[in-house]
């Protein structure tokens, strides 16, 4: 969890897809709460971060856990010196200053921080601190902006449609072939001749997933293929490290990705 808001100074990469940043902006400017739906590793954090320096904001991005409480968000009371002191969380402290607070995986948290999202994501744009008695109302400026995977959810936890129907809503999901191409050539430092095998090899992957795999290999995990091969790694080894072993652990389903990666390379 972030405590303090992590400056900006300059604009993270962000190779937009699709009219994402025009509709950030807008949900900005309207100060609607935005939610973004997509697989892990596919830029969603990459693309807050971006907009959030672009906009000049400080961001609070907060990883949600399935332990994560409404108090983790909002603040407690803690022992000082023998003394008791309220001390602000990110929520908080993003609601006081008027700055984006980032929610990733919010399905994840538990229950009653849906009940403190609930006043902060309509016309009331109120932040309750029960603890304080304080009702802090949002300044403009404040945005809070939340994303899930909705591939991970199971019956138990998914976002409810009254929960749901208070954000502007986006789903992101992995680049089409040449603007990941791009991405991972401009992360890695790979060149894009050595990134096009590796993304025609998750082109494929992703297709497979659902069946034999939970999920797709992701931009993230393709970067970090693309970094070790830039680095001197030989392609399989890479491949072994990045791809399949953080895939899958079934001894079957790790035979069948090196087979498929043995038809590309
Ligand atoms: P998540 O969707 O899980 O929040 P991230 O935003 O952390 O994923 O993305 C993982 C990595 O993928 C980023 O660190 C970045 O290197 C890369 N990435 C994915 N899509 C893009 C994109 N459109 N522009 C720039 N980088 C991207």
């Amino acid at each position: 969890m972030t405590l303090h808001a992590v400056p900006t100074p300059s604009v993270p990469y962000y190779h937009a897809t699709g009219r994402e940043c025009e509709l950030f902006e807008t949900a900005y400017d309207h100060g609607l709460p935005l939610l973004l739906k997509g697989p892990t590793g596919c830029g969603k954090t990459r693309f807050v971060e971006h907009m959030a320096a672009k906009l000049g904001k400080p961001i609070y991005t907060v990883a949600c856990h399935d332990d994560l409480s409404a108090a983790d968000l909002i603040g407690r009371y803690l022992l000082k010196g023998g003394q008791t002191e309220w001390v602000d969380g990110p929520l908080t402290r993003a609601v006081r200053e008027g700055a984006i607070c980032y929610l990733d995986e919010v399905v994840e948290a538990r229950k009653d921080v849906t009940v403190v999202l609930h006043p902060l994501t309509d016309t009331r744009r109120t932040l309750m601190i029960d603890r304080t008695g304080e009702e802090l109302v949002a300044p403009k400026g404040f945005m809070l902006v939340a994303s899930y995977n909705p591939g991970y959810q199971n019956v138990l936890k998914r976002l409810k449609p009254s929960t749901r129907q208070r954000f502007l809503s986006m789903s992101f999901d992995f680049p089409d072939p040449e603007v990941e191409i791009k991405v991972v050539s401009h992360e890695s430092g790979l060149e894009p001749g050595r990134v096009a095998p590796l993304v025609r090899l998750a082109g494929h992957i992703r297709a497979l997933s659902g069946m034999d795999l939970e999920e797709g290999v992701s931009t993230r995990l393709l970067t970090y293929a693309a970094t070790l091969m830039a680095g001197g790694m030989g392609v399989d080894q890479a491949l072994d490290v990045a791809v399949i072993e953080p895939l899958t652990d079934e001894p079957d389903v790790q035979i069948a990705l090196r087979d498929l990666i043995s038809t590309i390379y």
